[in-house]
């Protein structure tokens, strides 16, 4: 806008002064007539210059100064770049960074300002390709950031200026794609692998139903009970599965709410009385006093230690004792599941959070386990930016722990999240 109206005014002093000028040599030639038509001419393409318009050009030269050292980009376009939800970054001639929008920053981290781009980003493909473009080929090529969260890239690099030497990298974030593709896959393998064994069940009490037990009104309702039994586990199995489906899809995208740790950990408590007193076992809750809020969404962190609460019951001794503990440690913080069942062996517990990894499958499968209840409990964590960690001793019991970032206080700015670690120890 400013730049347009010193244009026009400056278009409209050129067109004053030339009709002065004429005016003045038209007195001196011609007399008054002739000096007034002059002027009124000029005063005229005033007035059309006022209504031409100016364009100002999308890439002008900007000064340099310490955040753009070759002047590239005015302030309304470094804006407008800083804004876009697609991570792009511009690099001169030596591969030197020479800015990153703030969405190359969620990806690459901060600081990227004047580093080379092989320093922040190690992909041989992708830093061939950006060499590629500073000669002028332009290219794309996909890549993958393994951590803290794998994301599926497709990187593009083309030269945007010669002079100087400008090439700019843009990425295209398939993480969705790629991962509705795995899960699809791995969803079909794994639930026709786990349906399977109660459905044969449950198809072979109906032949034998319908065959020789059919008088048999004792068998009749010992198999029914039996199907009963293998129906819900089809059931549970299904809903994880489509739990895990739902909490893999979001894995990479941050809660953003705040909630009360405590008030999770003992509805989630709550809700398995009934379970805990079918085995005569007890659940405690012990919290800290004035502990802050997590960084979180309520809905995952209810299931994530319902589960965990669950396998302590489960697994635990019998008419035993479930302590779930909450505190604070380095600005986190912590809910400790405890039981004092049998404990895990060492080298099981690097495994327990894979999908459909039990340690004794009969007893997790009589329990109506599904194996997956501990693959949602590191899904949840993750995508919380939050750690686990499992801690057991064969003999005394087990202690799942969850560190979750504690939320800023209100109206303070959030301090960056740590880097998700899933620890076994
Ligand atoms: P499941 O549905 O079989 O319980 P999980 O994923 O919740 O599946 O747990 C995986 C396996 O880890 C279980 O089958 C069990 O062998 C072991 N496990 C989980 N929690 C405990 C615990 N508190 N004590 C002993 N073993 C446990």
């Amino acid at each position: 806008m400013m730049l347009e109206s010193l244009a026009r005014l400056r278009v409209k002093i050129w067109l004053l002064l030339i009709g002065a000028v004429a005016g003045g040599a038209a007195v001196l030639l011609g007399g008054a007539a002739l000096f007034w038509g002059v002027i009124a001419l000029a005063l005229v393409a005033a007035l059309i210059a006022q209504f031409v318009t100016f364009r100002e050009p999308v890439l002008r030269p900007a000064a340099p100064g310490p955040d753009d050292p070759l002047g590239l980009l005015p302030p309304q376009t470094r804006l407008l770049l800083e804004q876009l939800p697609m991570p792009v970054m511009l690099l001169d001639g030596a591969q030197r960074i020479l800015f990153a929008n703030q969405s190359m920053r969620d990806v690459l981290g901060p600081g990227l300002d004047t580093k080379r781009v092989s320093a922040v980003l190690r992909n041989p493909e992708v830093l061939l390709a950006i060499a590629g473009a500073g000669q002028g080929e332009a290219s794309n090529v996909p890549f993958t950031l393994p951590v803290p969260v794998e994301r599926h890239f497709q990187a593009y690099a083309a030269r945007v200026s010669l002079s100087p030497l400008v090439t700019v990298l843009l990425l295209h974030d398939l993480t969705m794609v790629r991962r509705s593709e795995q899960m699809r896959t791995d969803f079909i393998a794994n639930a026709s692998h786990e349906l399977r064994t109660p459905l044969a069940a449950v198809t072979g009490f109906i032949d034998t139903l319908r065959g020789h037990a059919k008088d048999d009104e004792v068998a009749r309702e010992q198999f029914l009970g039996i199907m009963a039994t293998e129906t819900a586990r089809m059931r549970r199995l299904i809903h994880d599965l489509l739990s895990l489906t739902r909490i893999e899809m979001n894995e990479h995208v941050p809660p953003n709410g705040r909630v009360d740790l405590e008030g999770v950990v003992r509805q989630a408590a709550a809700a398995l009385i009934p379970l805990a007193a079918e085995e005569g076992s007890t659940v405690i809750v012990e919290a800290a006093a004035g502990l802050p809020q997590v960084v979180g969404e309520h809905d995952d962190l209810m299931q994530l230690f319902q589960n965990l609460i669950h396998n302590a019951i489960k697994y635990g001794r019998e008419k035993g004792q479930v302590t779930v503990t909450l505190g604070r440690q380095d600005g986190q913080v912590f809910a400790a599941v405890k039981d004092d069942g049998e404990g895990i062996a060492a080298s099981a517990i690097p495994r327990l959070t894979e999908r459909f990894y039990r340690v004794d499958v009969k007893r997790s499968r009589e329990r109506g386990g599904t194996g997956l209840g501990l693959a949602i409990v590191k899904h949840i964590v993750s995508r919380h930016q939050g750690r686990l960690s499992i801690e057991s001793k064969l003999g005394e019991g087990s202690v799942f722990t969850v560190f979750l970032p504690a939320a800023p206080a209100e109206n303070q700015a959030k301090p960056p999240l740590p880097e998700p670690v899933t620890e076994m120890l």
